[in-house]
């Protein structure tokens, strides 16, 4: 059998009673397999001691301690302090919610106490702690680990250990290897079985490593299986029966098509290296027999909104349509309004598409779409709404596709017949987590910016000095710039204390408007204006007839006027990195140095400062991804969390990046050489696969 297929109850197991049960089911564990997988969080080294005045230079304390008295305290809920000596010093025990710790830990009795310790109300203390009899504790020569589970209310480490132990004396023996043999081999891992004993109680740290090691691949084995399989099932699935158009030659200057290279006359600039080599690649992904299914990241600014266009211009010479989808409205209407510009003098007829268009616009404008009058349709959600046909959709865009679920992306690309999928982003995903998360796309990058843009000086400001940032602010406008001044809130909000002092957009525009720039023009957007007003904001804005632009993160995502030289964020600490790292990418789009002036409360959270400062060092995108992922945990990596991808047990994808790796090319060979899996040494992974798959689960 396979673990996951050992589905016996825990109440199979001697101690397990109802109540712990219950509480085991709560931890989402019902059975053997899940309680077998259920891994230990850390493990208690006993086969060392550690003294209590070693407490702050190893992970645990581990001795031997007499108790020297007990001690009530608090009311009404009175708890217990036991008072502890080893050879080194003393400390005290706080047995919260384990009165019947006064009855076992008797007073001038020795008994072997592990746990973390540190200084509290000046003494030595710990809350998190277990212990064990000295004359019963000869176990720790053979089990010189022992493993500390996750816990929750009711359940102890020694009950836990103690169905664990059991379950795996009488489950885990024969348990049927779940890889391949000559990967075992050729990677030296343990054998299932062994793995799983040792992850539990394991011999040696080397063991415990080994046993790591070996669960951890297996993890990312079969991610990386099922993220193989989904790639070569969209090469096979489909084949382009269009007559393909003539070959465009590889080299960058002769790669563009007719259309684009007309397009690329019109410029007033040169396509950057970054930039033709996208298109290339789109090119050539669009002239092959399978749908393109691409990633384009590219920082702030690197200029990826041409590359789609040029993209929309290739799907045009093969007959079709290209949709593109925008995330907000106001970024939506600037590809649109870009669009017209660049691409209608070529010929090609522009809509445009959201859920505000009136009735009767909206009814001809899906008509001239569904008879293919129409070339490229820009909008919002609207864009794949029932009622909209396309006559031949060829190419779906998405840009800033981490604001979009996996539901809505298929919705859009099941308006066509397999058209080809270019996926954009500007909040790069780190190389690492982009390839477990996108594993089955193929990923261009743009690694450079247009050229003569000068990187964004940043400065940190506090808010008790946000004058002198407004007085830097009034030289850039004197100086025919524009800027940017971005709050938290839209609006006062009376009822929460936490806001209370917190400034928001509609309050700062009346100020700033009135008392701190009256020579200048100010004008406010927010997601609740209505749609008339905020373009004909936008517009004036890009037009220069409104010099400063109050605004909460709804400018976030790819609003693009390059005379803007100043971004003020006030309260820059209550926006994520992501999010400051966009607002700032706003700034620095012309040939003027720009500036970003991060303004923060008195009041900092060490959370708010480590976010500034990382904002002030670093100004690339794909460090700054990196430095997020650091601060919070890849979960929370935009639209990794929105989709839940993965769901591993030991491993992690960023942490063991270089194992995933390693563990994606064998997946992936395996898969080249054997795509059906047909070989002996491989039927193991169409059974795993089939009778007991993986936890881990790839939604994409
Ligand atoms: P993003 O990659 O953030 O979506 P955009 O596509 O909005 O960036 O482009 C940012 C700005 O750079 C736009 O004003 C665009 O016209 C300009 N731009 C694009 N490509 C080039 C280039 N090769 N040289 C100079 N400016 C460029
Ligand atoms: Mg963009």
């Amino acid at each position: 059998m396979f673990l996951n297929e050992l589905r016996a109850s825990i109440n199979t197991l001697k101690g397990a009673g109802s109540q712990t049960c219950q509480i085991l089911a709560r931890l989402g564990i019902a059975d053997i397999a899940a309680l077998l997988s259920y891994f230990p969080r850390d493990w208690e080294d006993r086969s060392h001691f550690v003294s209590l005045s070693q407490w702050n230079q190893e992970r645990q304390v581990y001795t031997i301690a007499r108790v020297l008295a007990h001690e009530w305290f608090g009311y009404p809920k009175k708890t217990l302090k036991v008072h502890i000596e080893d050879e080194t010093g003393r400390a005290e025990l706080i047995c919260f919610n384990r009165p019947f710790l006064e009855k076992q830990l008797v007073v001038g009795k020795q008994y072997i106490i592990s746990g973390q310790f540190s200084y509290r109300y000046g003494s030595l203390q710990s809350t998190n702690f277990e212990i064990e009899n000295a004359e019963q504790a000869r176990t720790s020569t053979e089990f010189p680990f022992l493993p500390i589970y996750p816990l929750s209310a009711g359940l102890s480490q020694k009950i836990l250990r103690r169905l664990m132990y059991q379950a795996l004396h009488i489950y885990g023996k024969n348990l049927e290897e779940e890889l391949p043999e000559p990967v075992l081999k050729k990677y030296g891992l343990l054998s299932k079985s062994a793995a799983l004993h040792a992850i539990h109680f394991p011999k040696s740290r080397d063991e415990l490593e080994a046993a790591v090691r070996r669960i951890k691949f297996e993890e990312l084995f079969y991610l990386e299986v099922l993220i193989g399989r989904r790639a070569l099932e969209r090469r096979q699935e489909y084949r382009r029966q269009e007559p393909a158009l003539p070959s465009l030659g590889n080299s960058l200057s002769q790669g563009l098509s007719p259309l684009q290279q007309r397009l690329a006359e019109r410029l007033p600039f040169k396509l950057t290296y970054g930039q033709l080599n996208a298109i290339n690649e789109i090119n050539h992904d669009m002239a092959g027999p399978h749908p393109m299914a691409r990633l384009l990241q590219g920082d702030v600014g690197s200029g990826k909104t041409l590359v789609s266009f040029m993209a929309a211009l290739r799907a045009l010479e093969y007959g079709g349509q290209t949709a593109i989808l925008a995330p907000t409205e106001l970024l939506a209407r600037q590809h649109a309004e870009n669009a017209a510009r660049l691409l209608e003098p070529l010929g090609l007829s522009v809509a445009f598409l959201t859920g505000n268009i009136k009735a009767a616009g909206r009814s001809a404008l899906l008509k001239a779409l569904a008879a293919g009058h129409i070339h490229i349709v820009i909008g919002t959600h609207a864009l794949f709404s029932a009622d909209v046909r396309y006559h031949k959709l060829r190419l779906v865009i998405i840009d800033e596709q981490h604001r979009f679920g996996v539901l809505q992306r298929s919705a859009i690309m099941a308006k066509g017949d397999h058209p080809d999928l270019l996926m954009m982003s500007a909040t790069p995903i780190p190389r690492t987590l982009a390839l477990t998360v996108f594993g089955d796309l193929d990923v261009s990058v743009i690694k450079d910016v247009p050229p003569g843009r000068k990187t964004v000086k940043t400065h940190l400001a506090k808010q008790s000095n946000e004058k002198k940032v407004y007085d830097f602010v009034r030289q850039e406008l004197a100086a025919g710039h524009q800027a940017y001044f971005v709050y938290p809130l839209i609006e006062g909000d009376e009822g929460s204390s936490s806001s209370g002092n917190l400034k928001n957009a509609e309050a700062m525009a009346k100020r700033l408007a009135s008392s701190i720039f009256p020579e200048y023009r100010v004008a406010l957007v927010h997601s609740r204006l209505d749609e008339d007003e905020k373009r004909k904001t936008m517009t004036a804005f890009r037009a220069g007839d409104i010099h400063i632009l109050v605004a909460t993160s709804v400018v976030e995502v790819g609003v693009d006027v390059p005379n803007a030289t100043c971004m003020v964020i006030e309260h820059a600490e209550r926006f994520g990195l992501s999010a400051l790292h966009q607002l700032r990418g706003r700034v620095g789009r012309g040939q003027a140095q720009s500036y970003c002036f991060l303004v923060y409360s008195d009041r900092l959270t060490e959370d708010g400062k480590q976010r500034l400062k990382v904002m002030l060092e670093y100004s690339d995108g794909f460090t700054i991804a990196e430095e997020d992922l650091k601060l919070r945990g890849p979960g929370h990596i935009a639209g990794t969390a929105q989709s839940g991808y993965i769901n591993l047990g030991l491993a992690d994808p960023v942490e063991d990046s270089a194992l995933l790796e390693v563990v994606r090319e064998e997946a992936f060979s395996i898969l080249e050489r054997d795509p059906g899996l047909l070989a002996p040494e491989h039927l193991v992974i169409r059974q795993v696969l089939e009778r007991a798959p993986p936890f881990a689960q790839v939604v994409l």
